[in-house]
């Protein structure tokens, strides 16, 4: 796949996979293309060329008449309950209580009735320990809180693919371990494929099946975390890793 934002080539002939049930963690240094990247595949951005397949399915665009077309918005619809995505900021809607953000797309996307999406959104909240605050509203919770929410929304719509971008990153410190150890527990309890943005390395190291280290826009190395982080082969992973770790 192509991105460019204006003349600003920033993914250049990108081309990978992530498999069934593989977790697979991007890092590089700022600026390098990660977020773009998850936000492709969750059709927030629109690919300048190429394409990307969940599951079979090309997302984003078809070929109209030799033009580069934005498929209708049914179709989006459709394919984007393939993909879940948490992000930085937790983006939980502050107007609902919790129960409400999780049922919301199940009910409104995938046609559950009420009852059996309440009954999906208990279990996933009691999953990420946050059954007891169902229904309070995002305001009243804390960062850790609100991203453990945010994971059990958009493990609602049964993703394939779950994209997490940055979701400790606005949190205080004291508040990063319970994210991630949820996060953690979903690994092992569940065969759901990860595509993950990341600065927490030890997480990374823990959770992946792969590590992508990438600059401008290419991959400069990949391959199993142990060998990223315990023997890099490229000067620039060894740098960014001295930089963060
Ligand atoms: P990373 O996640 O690795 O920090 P990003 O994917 O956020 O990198 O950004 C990669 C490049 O794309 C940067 O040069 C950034 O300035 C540029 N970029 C990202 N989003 C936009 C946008 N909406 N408009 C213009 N340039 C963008």
């Amino acid at each position: 796949m192509v991105k460019r934002f204006g003349d600003n080539t920033v993914l250049d002939n990108l081309n990978f996979t992530v498999s069934h049930g593989e977790r697979v963690t991007l890092i590089g240094p700022s600026g390098s293309g990660k977020t773009t990247i998850l936000r492709l595949v969750m059709t927030l951005e629109e690919l300048t060329d190429g394409y990307i397949y969940v599951g079979g399915t090309p997302l984003q665009y078809e070929q109209q008449g030799g033009k580069r077309a934005r498929i209708p918005d049914k179709r989006r619809r459709r394919t984007t309950t393939d993909i879940g995505m948490v992000f930085q900021h937790f983006n939980l809607f502050p107007n609902m209580t919790v129960l409400e953000n999780v049922i919301e797309a199940p009910i409104h996307v995938m046609g559950l009735s009420k009852d059996e999406a309440v009954a999906k959104a208990e279990a996933l909240l009691d999953q990420v320990g946050m059954a007891w605050k169902k229904d309070a509203r995002p305001s009243e919770l804390s960062g850790g809180q609100q991203q453990r929410i945010a994971i059990a929304r958009a493990l609602a719509m049964d993703p394939e693919i779950l994209l997490l971008d940055e979701v400790t990153s606005a949190l205080d410190p004291e508040l990063v371990g319970e994210v991630l150890g949820v996060l953690k527990d979903i690994a092992a309890e569940t065969d759901i494929s990860m595509l993950i943005v990341t600065h927490e390395m030890q997480f990374a190291r823990d959770v992946s099946d792969r590590v992508m280290m990438f600059d401008q826009g290419s991959i400069v190395e990949e391959g199993k975390p142990d060998k990223i982080f315990s023997e890099p082969e490229h000067q620039r992973t060894r740098d960014f890793l001295r930089a963060v770790l």
